[in-house]
């Protein structure tokens, strides 16, 4: 099992706790002009860390593709003049050098780059003998390992000042979401390393500004920290990502609105602690539900494929095998036996009479 040996956040001196820890910027970093006005808007609502993409992974090229090292100046300006900390993505080595000569004070790794092995290394490898701060994107793939492999990676180079960003995964079913969230890979995370600094995007889970206030809510429900959020001071000219950028006001108001829960008090922790735990259960739930769906959706096929090929419905001694099985599974889980064969009995009652339903509602169709 990994392990991460982790310089706490409050030594970083980038945020100042409580909860949420708030990274702002644009998705881009387009014109010195675009950059200073954001970042002025941002640090009037109190934003101490600043961040702009200079090197822009985009899925069609021809798009926008980040300005590249003239940015860095600018992000210079940012820190020089408003005294906030800069963030950018590196996402080769020589992102890494470029943002070690300009003083960025943090990085972060892309998700389409964490899913890369050979990029973190690479990465790894220039940062070692650094001390600045690394945020790690989820792969664009729900591939927890894959997530945990990158902080190893880095880790073993050394970097101590390690978090991560939960930006949803990638998905062939089309939901509202850009991303799906995908929240239980993240509470596993957090399960996994308790004390990595936990920040979501709802920027990018969302893919909409209408999205973003929901889902930092969700965020913070879970317990995790931090907030990576896009804002922009002008989002319909945004060369990148302009549905889901919010002006700094917006996002000020935004974070407002959150319900940030106090721990000063054994009672108010005792609630935070409970909330937490019962958004965990809901998100659960919601998948139980899913799987539930998916499973159903297959008896169905089953019932047609049977009826087709004119087999009857209940195999006894095939359904014994799954029980048996699934108990046996179970108890190494230490689930009771009784608990399991009444769900897995209700669950194939449950197909059963779907599959009754697809024989006697179609029964001319065969022939
Ligand atoms: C970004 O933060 O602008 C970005 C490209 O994000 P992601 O790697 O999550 O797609
Ligand atoms: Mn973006």
């Amino acid at each position: 099992m990994a392990t991460l040996d982790l310089t706490p956040v409050s030594e970083w001196g980038f945020f100042t706790l409580p909860r949420p820890m708030v990274i702002a910027g644009p998705c881009s970093a387009e014109s010195e002009e675009q950059v200073l006005r954001t970042a002025a808007g941002l640090k009037a609502e109190g934003i101490h860390v600043f961040r702009a993409g200079i090197w822009k992974p985009r899925t069609h090229p021809g798009c926008f593709e980040g300005i590249g090292v003239p940015g860095l100046k600018w992000l210079q300006k940012v820190k020089n003049e408003y005294g906030l900390k800069v963030a950018t993505e590196v996402a080769s080595e020589r992102h890494v050098f470029e943002c070690l000569k300009y003083g960025v004070d943090m990085v972060w790794i892309g998700a389409r780059t964490t899913a890369n092995p050979f990029l973190v290394q690479e990465i790894a490898d220039a940062l070692k003998d650094t001390d600045i701060p690394v945020l790690v994107k989820n792969p664009v793939n729900p591939d927890l390992d894959l997530w945990i492999g990158a902080l190893e990676r880095l880790n073993r180079a050394g970097v101590k000042k390690l978090g991560v960003i939960h930006r949803g995964f990638s998905s062939s079913q089309k939901t509202n979401y850009r991303n799906e969230p995908g929240w239980n890979i993240a509470i596993e995370l957090r399960t996994r390393f308790p004390e990595l600094p936990f920040f979501a995007d709802p920027s990018h889970m969302g893919g909409a500004r209408a999205y973003v206030q929901e889902i930092s809510q969700r965020a913070l429900d879970l317990g995790l920290e931090g907030l990576m959020v896009e804002s922009h001071c002008d989002p319909a000219s945004a060369l990148s990502d302009s549905k889901q950028q919010l002006v700094p006001e917006d996002l000020g108001k935004m974070l407002a609105n959150l319900t940030v829960r106090d721990n000063d008090s054994d009672s108010v922790e005792y609630r935070e602690g409970i909330d937490q735990l019962r958004a965990q259960i809901d998100v659960i739930d919601e998948t139980l539900l899913h799987m539930f769906k998916q499973r159903m959706e297959v008896s169905r096929k089953i019932g047609t494929y049977k009826r087709d090929h004119n087999i009857a419905i209940v195999q006894a001694s095939r359904w014994d095998t799954i029980l048996s099985n699934m108990v046996e599974h179970g108890r190494e889980y230490g689930l009771s036996e009784k608990f399991l064969s009444e769900v897995f009995n209700a669950i194939h009652e449950e197909s059963v009479a779907i599959q009754n339903e697809i024989l006697s509602a179609a029964p001319e169709e065969k022939k």
